[in-house]
């Protein structure tokens, strides 16, 4: 079902080894991609940010590489999208359409379309996948899984949008190969696999500035622990291809976004305490961002994606079926993503590596959340399988497709 690019195979197949997956392998090095994923990150946001000077990493890369706006899909919400990312189909035809799919938390059971880190896993690229949500239970790979967001464990059973420790998982696996599970506990400790849990609204009854200072220390140490997961990772398991997701951000958004008084759903006592709780979460994914880019080359692919734009409520919308449904629970939210018209809360795509032009910005809806797939495959001389609905962001790429395809 899947071919493979047989001119090449036939200049490399003097140079095999046989890989942990049970798969023949040649010893040429393959190009190394590394995806990080940021759950909700706003452009909005983010531009003044980069005006003071306040993410220079990510200023770093938007010099060195291409950018703009991610069409995403309707109605996104984070596992409806990130496995819209994984096919490149739609969410009718891969099955995860929600958090929860007929009543149940979705799961990777539930994918009716072949994910990429199957097809990579196929193809003898070694894949590293780490806090991605919609990945629980994790699948086999040709290298390590590590779940994300929809994880399910204790005071977490349903696995929507709450933070079980990596020793308190139920109800499947959380790492592949599950002897890594051990290697992790003792070399990063016990971490947080998802965000924390939003408030509701009657813990914040009255403690309002108390529960929001508790939740942001919370969100800190959630933070801390990720990079620590994510700098061992890339140097004590680097692998050629790796998905890293952080949550806390768009979780963040929800209801500490910095609000005008005059929007949707404003309480002073809860929107007036911190208004710099969202942005100072930007500057936080930007440490990040500086410990990923110190721990790989500049021969790495660095893609920065999110899976959507998080926007104040708006007055029209109190009658829209989807209005305050963000992640089912009772916060008091003053801000979402599962706006019917997806093209209101766009994602971002941010693309840095050989062969990708500099200082390029993508107007309009070039790129979109279904080409992420067929990009990345492009980089392994992968060609598109049939379902996949997206297409080779050939735009972002310097000369012809075809040299970096072979490269
Ligand atoms: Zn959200």
């Amino acid at each position: 079902m899947f071919r493979c690019s047989c001119a090449q195979a036939a200049i490399t197949s003097l140079l095999l080894v046989i890989t942990s997956f049970g798969q023949v392998q040649s010893t040429k090095p393959k190009p190394r991609v590394v995806v990080i994923g940021v759950n909700g990150m706003e452009l909005d946001v983010i531009r003044p940010l980069l005006l003071k000077g306040e993410m220079p990493n990510l200023a770093k890369v938007i010099k060195n590489g291409a950018y703009g706006k991610l069409r995403t899909v309707n109605a996104p919400n984070c596992p409806r999208v990130y496995s819209t990312m994984f096919t490149s189909t739609r969410p009718e035809e891969h099955g995860v359409t929600g958090f929860l799919v007929g009543g149940i938390t979705a799961n990777t059971n539930m994918l009716k379309e072949e994910p990429i880190w199957s097809i990579l896993s196929k193809h003898n690229v070694t894949v590293g996948m780490a806090n991605v949500p919609a990945t629980f239970p994790v699948m086999p790979v040709n290298g390590y899984m590590i779940s994300g967001m929809l994880t399910r464990g204790k005071n977490c059973e349903d696995g929507v949008l709450c933070a079980p420790k990596l020793s308190e998982v139920e109800g499947g696996d959380a790492v592949y190969p599950p002897a890594m599970k051990a290697e992790l506990l003792k070399n990063i400790g016990d971490f947080y696999i998802d965000c924390e849990r939003m408030p509701s609204a009657e813990q914040l009854r009255g403690h309002e500035t108390e529960v929001i200072d508790a939740w942001l220390k919370q969100v800190n140490v959630i933070r801390e622990q990720q990079t620590k997961l994510f700098d061992y990772l890339l140097r004590s398991h680097p692998t050629d291809f790796t998905w890293m997701v952080q949550s806390c951000e768009d979780r963040t958004g929800h209801w500490l976004y910095p609000i005008a008084p005059y929007n949707v759903g404003y309480n002073p006592k809860i929107n007036a305490v911190r208004p710099d709780a969202f942005p100072d979460q930007y500057i936080g994914f930007d440490k990040v961002l500086g410990t990923i880019l110190q721990a790989i080359d500049h021969n790495t692919y660095v893609f920065i994606i999110s899976d959507h734009g998080i926007k104040p409520l708006r007055e029209f919308e109190e009658t829209d079926p989807h209005a305050h449904m963000d992640h089912e629970k009772t916060t008091p939210v003053i801000a979402k993503h599962d706006f019917a018209d997806g093209d209101d809360v766009p994602g971002s795509f941010f693309a840095m590596g050989p062969g990708i032009k500099r200082d390029l910005r993508l107007m309009g809806f070039e790129a979109s959340v279904y080409d992420i797939a067929p990009t990345i495959l492009h980089i392994y001389g992968i060609a598109q399988p049939e379902p996949m609905r997206g297409h080779v962001l050939t735009e972002i790429f310097e000369g012809k497709e075809s040299s970096v395809a072979q490269r």
